[in-house]
């Protein structure tokens, strides 16, 4: 079985968040596995400066015709542990940043119109698995197809739908207005990337069993995403991501001060605390916890709470690390200003960050909503216990202390306004008794690679590829 996997970003190219990191490991673990494993992304400005080596193996170029404009495109290859990565090269992905232009729309209506014609030209694909809204249109643009090709679309965050006008359902995609009239492409009066996927692809997926049910119960809003969704209830299902244990293994990781492992977790996590504060230069002589948040400084990600956290390290003699960037950084930052024992990392810092995990005590995630969420798994695994909120991936992956001896962090229930700071009091008080050693040793012990879920993945592709 021959599988593309279409995506807006993946490491070790291109990332934003955990779709980037869901990208990588997925496919590296599907290639070692013997599955023939391909990824197509865009060309961003960013993967020419940083992997110019990608423009040696020059694949193909074509052009396609969108709305009676025709659009010329590159594709260059390169292959990645047993995965190859196909890179389109458009004008439009020739900017400093990943996302977050105004023709967004536009942007990835080229991406998708690329990658059809890529499948096309080159078909010899079984599945092709679509993510997130970016690809939301290819599994219908696929049904037009001269083979029948099986499309998948994971749902990584539906907060981002991509939302555009009806009329570009003619003048960039070449479909017919009869899909925005019979309803499957639009939302509203709008044209809908996400709903389009949902309603053409073979299977759906989300990125955890808990915001499976979160979608389908339509719990969390999401603009009514859950309607169209309980309209595929017996194609959908939640399959929680892994994460990539050769990235993220303390006894390996080249960015820390020292390596450890759960024998040695307390020198070792001590030496990488000295080692960050004196990079940033903090000063090292409080006694409490170290707590850590990297994140996007976004609302989802419950940056109000993380804000009302900082009044809590006075009182406990902690200190708080944020690295982070987004549009709620200039509020964290005042914030930070009024509380010397907080610093803000305002960067986006790939080394940093894997040396925080490291040196820090609680990993503060108390999101709103979090389809699934990498950072709880690699803190985990780094032994710093995660405080989390209820929802998504974070209910799938983290046990609470209160539920017995298997416990790997602190839970706390997402609608109640008081209970994070009750449960970040309570971390605080834990962080002097014996008992945090058994969390933290029940967390390192975690088995969270992609082995077990990646295997779901390919029952799915099996039961549509006949
Ligand atoms: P999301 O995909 O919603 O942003 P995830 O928890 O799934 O959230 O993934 C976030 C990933 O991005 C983690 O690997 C985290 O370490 C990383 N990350 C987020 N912000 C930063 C930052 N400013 N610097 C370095 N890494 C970051």
């Amino acid at each position: 079985m021959k599988i593309l996997l279409a995506t807006s970003e993946a490491l070790p190219f291109a990332k934003s968040g955990g779709l980037g990191d869901f990208i990588y490991s997925y496919s590296k673990t599907l290639a070692k596995k013997g599955h023939d494993v391909s990824v197509v992304m865009p060309l961003y400005k960013v993967i020419r400066d940083k992997h110019p080596e990608v423009m040696n193996d020059h694949y193909d170029t074509f052009d396609f015709n969108m709305g009676g404009r025709m659009q010329g495109c590159g594709c260059f290859r390169q292959k990645v542990e047993g995965v190859n990565f196909y890179f389109l090269a458009m004008d439009r992905f020739d900017r400093d940043e990943l996302y977050g232009y105004g023709d967004d729309d536009e942007r990835f209506a080229c991406f998708q119109m690329g990658v059809n014609t890529f499948v096309t030209r080159h078909n010899e694909y079984d599945v092709v698995h679509c993510n997130d809204w970016q690809t939301g249109v290819i599994p219908l643009l696929l049904k037009y197809n001269p083979r029948p090709i099986k499309t998948i679309i994971t749902i990584h965050n539906p907060a981002f739908q991509g939302w555009t006008a009806r009329e570009h359902v003619g003048n960039w995609f070449n479909l017919d207005s009869f899909w925005y009239d019979n309803g499957t492409v639009r939302m509203g009066d709008c044209f809908n990337y996400l709903k389009t996927g949902i309603m053409t692809a073979d299977r759906i997926t989300t990125v955890s069993k808990t915001h499976r049910n979160e979608l389908m119960n339509d719990s969390l809003g999401f603009g009514g995403i859950g309607n169209v969704i309980r309209m595929r209830e017996n194609d959908f299902v939640g399959i929680v991501n892994g994460l990539d244990t050769d990235i993220w293994d303390p006894t390996t990781d080249p960015h820390l001060a020292k390596n450890y492992s759960i024998y040695d977790y307390k020198i070792g996590k001590r030496i990488n605390r000295d080692a960050i504060l004196e990079i940033l230069g903090m000063d090292n002589s409080f006694r409490g916890p170290l707590f850590s948040a990297i994140t996007r400084l976004s609302g989802q990600k419950g940056v109000d709470r993380i804000i009302s956290a900082m009044d809590e390290m006075k009182r406990c003699d902690g200190r708080l690390i944020v690295i982070g960037t987004g549009d709620m950084e200039n509020e964290v930052l005042m914030n930070a200003l009024n509380h010397p024992e907080v610093y803000l990392v305002r960067r986006y810092d790939e080394n940093l960050a894997h040396l925080l995990y490291a040196a820090s005590d609680y990993f503060l995630m108390p999101s709103y909503f979090e389809p699934c969420g990498t950072s709880q798994m690699i803190s985990m695994r780094y032994g710093t216990v995660p405080i989390v909120s209820n929802v998504g991936g974070l209910a799938d992956t983290v046990i609470d202390l209160g539920a017995g001896n298997n416990g790997t962090g602190f839970v706390f229930n997402n609608s109640d306004p008081s209970a994070f700071m009750n449960c970040l009091i309570s971390a605080s008080q834990h962080y002097y008794q014996p008992g945090i050693d058994h969390l933290i040793r029940n967390g390192m012990k975690g088995d969270y690679g992609w082995n077990r879920n990646a295997d779901e993945f390919v029952n799915l592709y099996n039961s549509i590829v006949k």
